[in-house]
């Protein structure tokens, strides 16, 4: 046997994707900035990080990660009614729109607007890939050891943080 580096916890991994949910991409890695993560430390969805586990650089695998595995299931009790007047003026307030907010210590919070009517606009605080299959396409491009800082953080730091 070689000592190629496979995919395994404590190691920092280079991967380039494509993610297609109901047949349509909707997300890819740029050629060059392929997507790093720290294996073994939840970077990235259980699903996918479960099916990378002893690939080697090079290696491609098509991966199907359903919702429990990824962004969960939708969840009916993420509904929110807020009155109208709660929203800015100058909002158009449409179904479907994407709403970036503030929650109570500057945070920001994700929501889509799902009904609105006379009083009351609907909120769905569901991730967007909330109950989705998730298809990946992935190729390792690089696998090295963590640093300890890196383990520390539980992050790698290449690009920086
Ligand atoms: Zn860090």
């Amino acid at each position: 046997m070689s000592d190629v580096l496979r995919v395994g916890d404590g190691q920092v991994i280079s991967i380039a994707y494509r993610l297609q949910v109901d047949g349509e991409e909707i997300d890819a890695s740029q050629d060059n900035a392929p997507l790093e993560y720290l294996h073994g430390f939840g970077n990235i969805i259980p699903g996918l990080e479960r099916e990378m586990e002893g690939l080697a650089v090079g290696d491609s695998k098509h991966v199907t990660v359903s919702p429990e595995d990824g962004y969960g299931e939708r969840d009916e009790d993420a509904f929110v009614d807020v009155p109208r007047s709660e929203f800015p003026s100058n909002l158009k307030l449409e179904e479907g729109t994407a709403l970036r907010l503030e929650g109570e210590h500057g945070e920001p919070i994700f929501a889509r607007i799902d009904r609105v009517d006379a009083e009351q606009v609907r909120l769905d605080f569901n991730h967007p890939l909330a109950g989705k299959e998730l298809h990946f396409d992935v190729t390792i491009v690089g696998v090295r050891p963590a640093t300890d800082e890196e383990l520390e953080h539980g992050h790698p730091h290449t690009h920086g943080h």
